[in-house]
């Protein structure tokens, strides 16, 4: 599952800033219900083009110990890009394929 996150920030200080990042952590699964379940589960990799260039931007992920499902921090700037995945080749912005 996917949220939607406002960080306040453009993308190149996203994508510099990221490791200083403060990432909400939900308090209730969206899955399961559990509450206070999530644990850091790394990030996945996502490619966000500008006019001008390609960011590679990273996708906190949580996991939750309760029912072993993941959720992903979509930060809301990559709304105003068009961004592709390996797989899926161009898609358009907001939608998502995880
Ligand atoms: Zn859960």
């Amino acid at each position: 599952m996917v949220i939607v996150v406002e960080f306040h920030c453009l993308v190149h200080e996203y994508v510099d800033h990221f490791p200083q990042l403060d990432f909400p952590r939900p308090e209730v699964c969206p899955h399961c219900h559990a509450v206070n379940v999530f644990i850091g589960h790394g990030f996945y990799l996502r490619k966000a083009l500008s006019q001008t260039q390609v960011y590679l931007v990273r996708i906190k992920r949580w996991y939750c110990k309760a029912c072993h499902q993941t959720l992903s921090l979509l930060p809301s700037l990559l709304l105003r890009f068009r961004h592709y995945t390996g797989t899926c080749g161009y898609a358009s912005a907001g939608v998502s394929s995880t």
